[in-house]
């Protein structure tokens, strides 16, 4: 059986036809399958619109989270749930093409144990954006060591894969990255990228940086080494101007090093500002691991 994980954030307009199409589509070509819808805490009366799909189908389920835990959390959650040998992500707004999930299940039954979706293009976005995306992606390619700069969530993997994720404890999961991460015999499979049919992006700038931020900590130690960088940079200034002084202070002019001296103050200071910034980051993550909190609260479920 193939489960299909969707997650939902105030997709009212889109949990029907988004069923429908997959469904439909499965059905016809005589898959075996289960949809999983995760209620992400929407305001909408999208948890209402999983309740009659699955009144009407019970190969329709869905959980609903207590409040709003983020995209990761809530395909963790499916990840959980399911009960497929195999288990596709795709979005709910129908921008990942749902035909190509035969494509990928096709690609499983001939032994492939992930099958990611790749974007054959990054779709209509802004310059600004493209551009972080792009600077994003080459610091966590880099981490991982794997390129992920069209990489999507929109990926099929084989039930060995998803027990390996959800027996995962690591809180802040980044699941493009890891599902990468974990090995296992992958293949891709190019898609286009589709307008959205209904609603609009859950992403705000806002939320954008702080994922980026928080999936950059997860990954990779590069903030920690760009201080390095800077204090040994740091370190050759100081030794110059320490030169310098000396210089100038056994040439009997001492009072002209007043300027050297405010200048050395004001970046040494605010190197370890920053420095402190982002060890208060680690820490802050560390802390939220010991913690031990769950990734997500589930609150209701059909059945
Ligand atoms: N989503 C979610 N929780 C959130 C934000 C988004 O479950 O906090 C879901 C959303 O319903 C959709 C998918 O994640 O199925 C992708 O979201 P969206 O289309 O807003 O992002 P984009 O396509 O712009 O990357
Ligand atoms: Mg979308």
């Amino acid at each position: 059986m193939l489960s299909v994980i969707i997650p939902a954030y105030n997709e009212e307009k889109m949990i029907a036809r988004a069923a429908e199409v997959i469904a439909g589509l499965l059905d016809a070509n005589g898959i075996s399958r289960e949809l999983i819808f995760v209620n992400d805490g929407s305001k909408d009366a999208t948890w209402e619109c999983i309740c009659k799909l699955h009144e009407a189908d019970p190969g329709i389920r869905g959980i609903s989270f207590s409040r709003n835990f983020g995209k990761e959390a809530a395909v963790f959650a499916g990840l959980t749930e399911c009960e497929g040998d195999c288990a596709v992500v795709i979005d709910c707004d129908l921008q990942h093409p749902p035909e190509k999930i035969l494509d990928m299940y096709a690609l499983w039954e001939e032994g492939y144990e992930i099958v990611e979706g790749v974007k054959a293009d990054r779709g209509k976005e802004s310059l600004a954006h493209g551009f972080a995306a792009r600077c994003f992606y080459r610091m966590i390619s880099n981490a991982t060591g794997i390129d992920m700069s069209n990489a999507s969530d929109f990926k099929l993997l084989d039930r060995k894969v998803v027990n390996a994720l959800i027996n995962m404890t690591e809180r802040d999961a980044f699941f493009r990255a890891l599902s990468s991460w974990v090995g296992f015999k992958a293949t891709q499979i190019t898609y286009d990228v589709r307008e959205r049919e209904a609603g609009e992006s859950a992403w705000t700038a806002k939320s954008l940086i702080l994922y980026a931020i928080s999936n950059i900590t997860s990954y990779t130690s590069v903030p920690l080494q760009i201080v390095t960088m800077l204090g040994i940079l740091m370190l050759i200034l100081g030794v110059v101007i320490s030169v310098q002084s000396l210089y100038k202070w056994f040439a009997g002019s001492a009072l002209e090093g007043f300027t050297t001296v405010i200048i050395l103050q004001c970046f040494s200071s605010s190197f370890i500002m920053i420095s402190l910034g982002i060890i208060g980051y680690y820490i802050s993550k560390i802390y939220e691991g010991v913690q031990g909190r769950p990734r997500y609260i589930v609150s209701e479920r059909t059945e």
